[in-house]
């Protein structure tokens, strides 16, 4: 489909929020805002954030799909996401008032759902670089608000989340690396709480 056909309204089903498949992973920022935002302390950040080893080795297609690498810790490498609740839902959502309880803080991912951004080359002159809006897998599985009925998306809004959202996941990138660098190195000990405590540390350089 081309992506100026797009069309998509959020009907706020809640399927994103308590689909038990569904990863609601956090970068950086999502992780920082969200600590700032709710004023939580070291360890009511650890009680919210889930460190997700998949009990299968993935396979490189599913490795493909995952927008943000794993983490090192003493579990082996993780995936850093909002914790659920024991049916799958998500920590923070609201299932009798039908409605996220951190709305204004809620990771990219949400904010991003049910579409995934690229920057890609123009194909007349490769210097000329573009972001390109896709649906995501986990989108067309469930997501009922994109579809035939819905509006056509407003491309420059959307864009813009691309634009921002490319820039989270390039800085999520860079900070990653230098944690992995400094488990190669054996500077520091592979441990959730560890990873929280540098990602704390990095806001304080910053
Ligand atoms: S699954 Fe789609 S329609 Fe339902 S709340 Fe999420 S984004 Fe909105
Ligand atoms: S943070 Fe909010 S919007 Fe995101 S999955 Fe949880 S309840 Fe839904």
């Amino acid at each position: 489909m081309n992506e100026n056909d797009l069309k998509f309204e959020c009907i706020r089903c809640g399927r994103c929020c308590t689909d038990k498949n569904t990863l609601v992973n956090l970068t950086y920022s999502d992780i920082i805002r969200i600590k700032n935002g709710l004023d939580l302390s070291l360890d009511e950040l650890n009680h919210i954030l889930g460190f997700y080893i998949f009990e299968e080795e993935l396979t490189e297609e599913d490795k493909k799909k995952m927008v943000l690498s794993p983490v090192e810790t003493e579990k082996g490498k993780a995936f850093v996401g909002l914790i659920k609740k024991n049916d799958g839902m998500c920590y923070f959502y609201d299932e009798k008032q039908q409605k996220c309880l951190i709305y204004n803080l809620r990771p990219n991912f949400c904010r991003t759902f049910p579409f995934s951004f690229k920057v890609k080359s123009d194909t007349k002159d490769p210097e000329i670089k573009k972001i390109k809006i896709n649906l995501t897998e986990k989108g067309k599985a469930y997501c009922p608000g994109i579809g035939k009925d819905a509006s056509v998306i407003n491309q420059e809004e959307w864009l813009k989340l691309g634009e921002k959202t490319i820039e989270d996941l390039n800085q999520n990138y860079h900070i990653m690396k230098e944690w992995s660098d400094l488990i190669e190195k054996e500077e520091i000990s592979a441990s959730a709480k560890n990873f929280l405590k540098f990602l704390l540390k990095i806001k304080e350089r910053k």
